[in-house]
C-alpha cells in the first residue's frame, strides 16, 4: 500500500533521494506520454523521469526489442564480442558529424562525463578543466566540482585542477535582464535579435572565460571544457547566439578539447537537429550523451575522434555493464524509434506550438516572468515582480505544482531558485497535449496567483 511504501521510503532508503511532492506519486503504469498511479489516476507526464523517457513509456518497438533480446542473451561483458553492441556503435556514431566516431558506452551521464574528462586529460596532458556556472554535469565526488549548482555540491571540494567561469545565463546571470544596447526595448541574450556576434552578454562572457583560462590556468592552458548546448538542470538556460562557438575556439587555441554534454539536449529534443550543439554551429570533440539515448534503460556514452580515443589505448579502462547485450538492443531500438515516429520533428512542432501557448499565458499571468527553450525543452520562470525578477516564494511555487499535479499534470521543476517549471516531456506529445497542460497551468495559476 501506499503508507507501507512511504514508511520504506523513509526507513530503508536513503534520506538523500530527492522526494517531488508533499505527498509523492506511486506510478505504477506507464504508456507513452501517460503514466498511471496505484489508484489508476491517469498524469500527462511533462517531465520524463527527468527528460529521459524520449521516445514514451514502454515504447511497444523500444519493448518488444528489449524482450526478443532479453530471451537471447543478457550479459557478457566486452570481454567477449556481440552482435548486438556492433550494431548499436555503428547505428549511432552514423549520427554524429565529423571524426566522432569512437565510442565508448557507460551506464549513466556521470560516467560519461567523468571519463569525458579522463580522455581530455589522457590527451591534452592537462589536468585543467573548465565548466560553466549554473550547469550540471554529474554527481560524483569529482563531477561536484564541473556540476557547478551549490544545490547540488556537498561535502566535497571542488576536485583539483576544476575551475569555473561565468554564468552565461541572460536571464539570471550577471547582466541578467541588462537592456540590448542595439533594441533597448529587449532583454540582452536570448531575447533581442543582435546580429551573431554582436550581443554585448556573448562578448562579456566570452571575456570572463577567457579571464578565467589567462588567470586560473597555469600556462594558460585548458585541458577541457564542458558545456550544456542549454543548460537543463539550472533552469533551460540558453546562452546568447555569439557565446558557444568563440569559447570552443578560444579552448581550443590553448590547448584544450571541447565536450558537449548532450545528456538533455540530444536525440533531436531541440527538435530542429539531432544534437543540441549543432544549434550552436560547432562540432565538439569529445560528445557525452545519457538519458534520452536509453528511454530509461541504464545506458550512456562517451563518443569521441580517434585520435582522442587512441590515447584511451595506452590504458585499460573498464566498465562491467557499459553496452551490454541488453544495453546495446533498447539504445538501438531507440533510435529505429526516433526515426520511424518523426520524433525530432514532432518536437520541434510540438515544442514550438508549445511555447507560443505559454508566451500566450504569460499575457495572462505577470507571475510567468520568463518563456524560454528550443523543441521540447522549455523553461517557465515564475517571479513575483517581473521588471526585478524576483523569484516566487517557494510555497507558492510549490501549491502551483501541487495544483498541476492533482489535475493530472506532472511538470519538472529547477534553476538555481527552484523556481522554473521544467516541461521536456516524452517527444510523442500532441498539440492536444499541449492544450490540456494549457488549461490546467491556466487552473493553477488561477488559485494561487489572483
Ligand atoms: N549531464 C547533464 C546535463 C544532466 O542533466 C545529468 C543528470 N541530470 C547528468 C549529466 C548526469 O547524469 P546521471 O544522472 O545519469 O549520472
Amino acid at each position: 500500500s501506499y503508507d507501507d511504501a512511504m514508511k520504506v521510503r523513509s526507513k530503508n532508503l536513503t534520506p538523500a533521494l530527492l522526494t517531488f511532492y508533499k505527498k509523492p506519486v506511486m506510478i505504477n503504469q506507464g504508456h507513452m506520454q501517460w503514466l498511471w498511479d496505484i489508484n489508476d489516476k491517469r498524469y500527462l507526464d511533462l517531465f520524463a523521469g527527468i527528460v529521459t523517457v524520449s521516445v514514451g513509456h514502454c515504447h511497444p518497438k523500444v519493448t518488444k526489442a528489449a524482450e526478443k533480446q532479453m530471451r537471447k542473451l543478457w550479459h557478457t561483458t566486452n570481454i567477449y564480442l556481440h552482435p548486438a553492441i556492433h550494431e548499436y556503435a555503428e547505428k549511432l556514431v552514423a549520427k554524429l558529424p565529423g571524426d566522432l566516431k569512437v565510442v565508448y558506452f557507460t551506464n549513466s551521464g556521470s560516467e560519461a562525463n567523468d571519463l569525458a574528462l579522463l580522455m581530455a586529460r589522457m590527451y591534452t596532458g592537462t589536468f585543467e578543466a573548465l565548466s560553466l556556472r549554473n550547469a550540471y554535469h554529474g554527481a560524483s565526488p569529482y563531477l561536484m566540482g564541473l556540476t557547478a549548482l551549490s544545490t547540488w555540491k556537498y561535502n566535497s571540494p571542488t576536485g583539483l585542477g576544476i575551475h569555473q567561469t561565468m554564468n552565461a545565463d541572460p536571464y539570471r546571470g550577471p547582466w541578467g535582464g541588462a537592456r540590448c544596447r542595439d533594441s533597448p526595448s529587449q532583454v540582452i541574450g536570448r531575447s533581442c535579435d543582435c546580429a551573431e556576434g554582436q550581443c554585448q552578454a556573448g562578448e562579456h562572457y566570452l571575456d570572463q572565460l577567457k579571464d578565467t583560462v589567462a588567470f586560473s590556468m597555469p600556462n594558460k592552458r585548458c585541458g577541457a571544457f564542458f558545456a550544456e548546448s542549454i543548460q537543463g538542470v539550472g533552469g533551460t538556460v540558453q546562452f546568447p547566439k555569439n557565446f558557444l562557438k568563440p569559447a570552443f575556439e578560444h579552448v581550443r587555441s590553448h590547448g584544450g578539447v571541447c565536450i558537449s554534454d548532450e545528456v538533455q539536449t540530444g536525440f533531436g529534443r531541440l527538435g530542429t537537429h539531432f544534437w543540441g550543439f549543432e544549434t550552436h554551429d560547432i562540432v565538439p570533440d569529445i560528445v557525452t550523451m545519457a538519458k534520452g539515448i536509453g528511454n530509461g534503460f541504464p545506458l550512456a556514452a562517451v563518443v569521441t575522434t580517434p585520435e582522442i580515443a587512441k590515447q584511451m589505448g595506452t590504458a585499460l579502462h573498464f566498465n562491467t555493464y557499459g553496452g551490454n547485450p541488453m544495453a546495446s538492443a533498447v539504445g538501438s531500438a531507440v533510435l529505429d524509434a526516433i526515426e520511424e515516429d518523426g520524433t525530432q520533428q514532432n518536437s520541434l512542432e510540438v515544442g514550438t506550438y508549445f511555447i507560443n501557448k505559454l508566451r500566450e499565458l504569460q499575457n495572462e499571468f505577470d507571475v510567468i516572468g520568463d518563456v524560454r527553450g528550443k523543441g521540447l525543452m522549455i523553461g517557465v520562470e515564475l517571479v513575483s515582480d517581473r521588471e526585478k525578477r524576483t523569484p516566487l516564494a517557494a510555497d507558492i511555487v510549490g501549491k502551483i505544482w501541487e495544483d498541476m499535479k492533482d489535475m493530472g499534470l506532472l511538470v519538472g521543476k529547477g534553476g538555481f531558485y527552484g523556481t522554473t517549471l521544467r516541461i521536456k516531456p516524452p517527444m510523442c506529445i500532441t498539440k492536444e497535449d499541449t492544450d490540456f497542460s494549457i488549461d490546467v497551468m491556466r487552473k493553477a495559476f488561477q488559485n494561487s496567483c489572483q
